[in-house]
């Protein structure tokens, strides 16, 4: 199982110095029966803190009283966990992440920006905990990791020599895996070219207006077929049968290898974009609003264009490079790269054929030309542009020569 350098999600907590950033590793576990046992355990372990907490926390609000994360950790320590024996056998630091979760949830939800959060239920909800050493840094490199609590560990592939203060467990489709992020220096990368114009689309992954085409993968489309089908023998097995469990981790399976797939394509992508431009010029898209079109919806959210940006976002800011979002409106379709024109250019038409300049174009490649040249076409509207993570507006500089290109449509 291959390291995979996950989207950070959270974006909005980390801090982007120019060089500095973190990475997330995401690795398989090698665990025997006993780990596996144990790791059970705990998952089971903080998912009970969870149902607890939410439960009290509920419970407390209805006679409105609001309980802080420590107020709630300490009521619990004191006169709850003495009542279960069983959890001193299990890692303190179990719980003490739990607390610290929910107050995280609460406050995402409170942002307006996550539903409620949920009471877990097993066999439903994904398995993870988190443990820390107590403040001292977790060493990991090779392939056997000495953890807090669980002793020497075993994963498949040899992680580089890092330390942590902090690793999450989980598990996906009966197996068990390790996350955590280590603080990397990164240098800014040689450019080999200056702009590049990012045409996003569902049957290319995107289209570079250096000519360059990224392609979405075959073999992600082929796994969505398997998927597909193995959901269907699911479907057709005996409701919580033996054999309705194996086919339901064949699913869970064939799930995580489409994700998979996915995600490595758009790292591949983005990393290729950020490593190699000074600045990345792609649409503002508004995919929450085009994944209500349910005919684009499953190409689009496949696709993943927020994946793209976020990713592009913070890769950028790694290897000194800037993002450009072109204004929503923009209509970087429509325009000839070479001379202006604008004319309407339904889906079904592949080829921009300007009748003012006689040139022929794939439309992708067109709509990435002029997004490379968004901002010198794109006079009085704001850009919005990414340096080193802080998003100031820009108002974009006048540029006479495209005067007139702009009086068609500003
Ligand atoms: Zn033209």
């Amino acid at each position: 199982m291959l390291i995979c350098i996950l989207a950070i999600d959270n974006g909005s907590n980390m801090i982007y110095n120019s060089s500095m950033s973190y990475l997330a590793y995401k690795t398989q576990l090698k665990l025997n029966n006993q780990q596996t046992t144990l790791m059970r355990q705990c998952a089971g372990y903080g998912r009970w803190v969870w149902n607890w907490a939410l439960d009290f926390k509920q419970k407390a609000y209805k006679e409105d009283i609001k309980l802080t994360k420590s107020q709630l950790r300490k009521y619990y320590t004191n006169h709850v966990k003495p009542l279960y024996p069983w959890q001193s056998i299990l890692s303190s630091r179990i719980y003490q992440y739990v607390f610290i979760d929910l107050d995280e949830a609460y406050k995402r939800f409170f942002k307006g920006i996550a539903k409620h959060p949920r009471f877990k239920k097993k066999g439903k909800s994904s398995h993870s905990f988190t443990i820390d050493a107590g403040g001292k840094p977790i060493n990991l490199g090779g392939k056997l990791h000495k953890l807090p609590f669980f002793g020497w560990i075993k994963t498949y592939e040899k992680l580089p020599i890092c330390s942590t203060k902090k690793i999450t467990f989980s598990e996906q489709g009966g197996d068990w895996f390790v996350s955590f992020f280590m603080e990397v220096d990164f240098l800014p990368t040689p450019k080999i070219r200056e702009k590049v114009g990012v045409d996003l689309g569902i049957s290319k992954l995107a289209t570079l207006s250096s000519g360059m085409v990224f392609e979405n993968p075959k073999a992600y489309t082929k796994a969505l077929k398997r998927l597909a089908r193995l959901q269907r023998d699911l479907s057709r097995k005996v409701f919580q049968s033996k054999n309705w469990y194996k086919a339901k981790l064949k699913v869970a399976k064939a799930h995580r290898k489409v994700a998979d797939l996915r995600s490595n394509s758009i790292h591949h992508l983005t990393s290729y974009l950020a490593k190699n431009h000074s600045q990345i010029i792609m649409e503002d898209l508004n995919v929450s609003g085009l994944i209500k079109n349910r005919h684009l919806s499953k190409a689009l959210s496949d696709a993943a264009f927020g994946m793209i940006r976020t990713q592009v976002e913070y890769k950028s800011s790694r290897y000194g490079s800037s993002l450009v979002l072109a204004f929503r409106f923009f209509p970087s379709s429509q325009l000839c790269s070479n001379c202006g024109h604008r004319q309407k250019m339904p889906l079904s038409v592949r080829v921009y054929d300007c009748p003012s300049c006689n040139v022929k174009l794939d439309r992708d490649l067109n709509a990435s030309l002029n997004l490379e040249q968004y901002e010198s076409t794109a006079v009085g509207l704001t850009a919005l542009r990414f340096v080193d993570g802080v998003l100031p507006t820009v108002p974009c500089e006048a540029n006479s020569k495209h005067q007139s290109r702009l009086s068609r449509f500003g």
